[in-house]
């Protein structure tokens, strides 16, 4: 596999990478991570994901030891280590650290940071232009007095048996209800329903990871006079939307035209739905740009 991975300070290529079995992310699924990637080579809403992975590291009671700058240089120089052409996924892990078999904080005097740096190809065309089926699982997505979907937590059994469900069912993602039988979110994105116009998404006390994209969702249809909002939705919401689109970091904006036997709308991306992801791609490509330059400008 091509790119290179940070661990603990050394910088080496990810294949061969590793990490002591004693590390507590390992043992207990102890640690939190974000996914961001580029585009033209600027890692895109930088600032909104480290904020956000110091969030999910406060609310599991992990100290992180760096700041921002340091933090940004070894994201720097793993993606210079990994020396890829186009557009990079980076992965920033933080866990419990190393330490002896114990629940005790004392036993893991030091947290652990991996860095993942690999090749984010470009979404298949397919995605925009035809869109994607997904499925409505029966298992529920965690409680949020139980491990909270809000922090973005390395231990993602809860998502995995989630997908294995919709893989079995020969759909793309898994949409999820919570504990209230209320629409919470996929496996790996936020998911949006368009009814008379305007996008709706579930409220953030529906317990779900609040998206990157999603909250970035909320500027973009400014640019193109789309209201989105926060709403309360159940499944019944899903056999009158007029079109359905999922959002993630990786997927960006996905239209969803069936959902197991529901098709939605006409069965193909809706014209509302284009029009936000027209209006992502050319924010997402100012922005980028834009620091891309200002980044230049600040080392000459
Ligand atoms: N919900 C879950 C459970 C996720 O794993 C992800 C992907 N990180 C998202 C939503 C979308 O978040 P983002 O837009 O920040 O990638």
């Amino acid at each position: 596999m091509r790119g290179a991975a940070f661990v603990n300070g050394t910088i080496g290529p990810l294949d061969t990478a590793a990490i002591p079995i004693l590390d507590h992310g390992f043992m207990y699924g102890e640690g939190v991570y974000e996914v961001l990637r580029t585009y033209d080579g600027e890692p895109f809403l930088y600032d909104p994901h480290i904020a956000r992975l110091r969030r999910s590291a406060a609310a599991i009671h992990l100290d992180l030891p760096f700041d921002d700058a340091a933090l940004r240089s070894w994201v720097d120089r793993t993606s210079e280590a990994a020396g890829l052409e186009g557009d990079t996924y980076i992965r920033i892990l933080t866990t419990r650290g190393i330490g002896d078999l114990s629940y005790d904080v004392r036993a893991t005097p030091a947290p652990s940071i991996v860095i993942v740096v690999k090749p984010q190809p470009p979404p298949d065309p397919r995605l925009r232009n035809d869109g994607i089926a997904i499925a409505l699982v029966p298992i529920l997505r965690n409680h949020p007095g139980s491990v909270n979907p809000m922090i973005k937590s390395n231990n993602l059994l809860n998502n995995a048996l989630a997908m294995q469900e919709a893989h079995r069912r020969g759909a793309e993602e898994a949409l999820m209800c919570n504990y209230r039988g209320e629409l919470s979110e996929c496996s790996q994105s936020n998911i949006f329903l368009i009814r008379g116009g305007m996008a709706l998404t579930p409220r953030s006390t529906a317990g779900l990871l609040e998206g990157i994209t999603r909250a970035f969702l909320f500027q973009v249809g400014q640019d193109v006079g789309v209201k989105v909002e926060e709403a309360t939705l159940t499944p019944a919401d899903l056999d009158t939307a007029d079109e359905v689109f999922i959002t993630s970091t990786t997927r960006e904006i996905s239209p969803v035209v069936r959902i197991d036997d529901r098709v939605i709308g006409s069965g193909r991306p809706g014209e509302v739905t284009l029009r936000l992801w027209e209006a992502y791609h050319r924010r997402a490509l100012e922005m980028t740009s834009l620091a891309g330059t200002a980044r230049k400008l600040g080392r000459d």
